[in-house]
């Protein structure tokens, strides 16, 4: 599962209101991709983005979630980027398509190593921070969410039975932009294994 639209200065940056309950989407797990991978970059597409996002990982499954409950279904947390081709998600949004297109792309979800949920005491007081190339892109704290990540566990629980394994994208912070061929991009949240994926063809 995906969070769109989670930060209010991305939502500006999309030109989007902040919306008023979870925009969520998915992307299907033969997306993912790990530490010193290779994101390959779709024909498809002529303007693939970053987004840097904590990613919650759940311990056990469960429906209808309470917030109060919720934390205690993560098993584990890492750090993870959307890729998105930008200009096909335009086109879907102009036409009312679904984005899965424009988000589903073999390559489209490197994930970094995992820690256990125990090691992150607070998931909304972390720093998100992607570079490439060595140029800070995006840096944010994780406490600017819209809703944090309780609330998104819980919205999404009352939509799918959640299962131990999924995988919770909770949306990325301003800053998105392009990324080309040869690009090497460092993705880190504090207290989480940074993550080092290049940009191929
Ligand atoms: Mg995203």
């Amino acid at each position: 599962m995906c969070i769109g639209k989670n930060y209010a200065k991305h939502a500006a940056e999309m030109h989007s209101a902040v919306p008023t309950e979870p925009v969520v989407f998915l992307k299907p797990a033969t997306a993912i991709i790990g530490d010193g991978e290779h994101i390959i970059l779709p024909s498809m597409s002529q303007q693939v983005h970053h987004e840097v996002e904590l990613v919650a990982v759940l311990g056990r499954g469960g429906k209808n979630i309470p917030e109060r409950e919720a934390l205690s279904f993560v098993g584990a947390y890492g750090v993870g980027l959307d890729m998105t081709a930008r200009d096909l998600q335009s086109k879907a949004k102009q036409q009312g398509h679904p984005w899965s297109v424009a988000k589903g792309f073999d390559t489209f979800a490197p994930l970094g190593t995992l820690v256990p949920a125990d090691v992150v005491p607070d998931p909304q007081d972390l720093t998100l921070r992607l570079t490439v190339n060595g140029v800070v892109r995006q840096s944010a704290s994780t406490s600017t969410m819209v809703f944090p990540l309780v609330t998104l566990i819980a919205y999404c629980s009352r939509i799918f039975t959640l299962d131990p394994g999924d995988m919770i994208f909770t949306g990325t912070p301003e800053g998105v932009g392009p990324v080309v061929e040869g690009d090497e991009l460092v993705a880190t949240a504090t207290g989480l294994p940074s993550l080092h994926v290049s940009v191929t063809r």
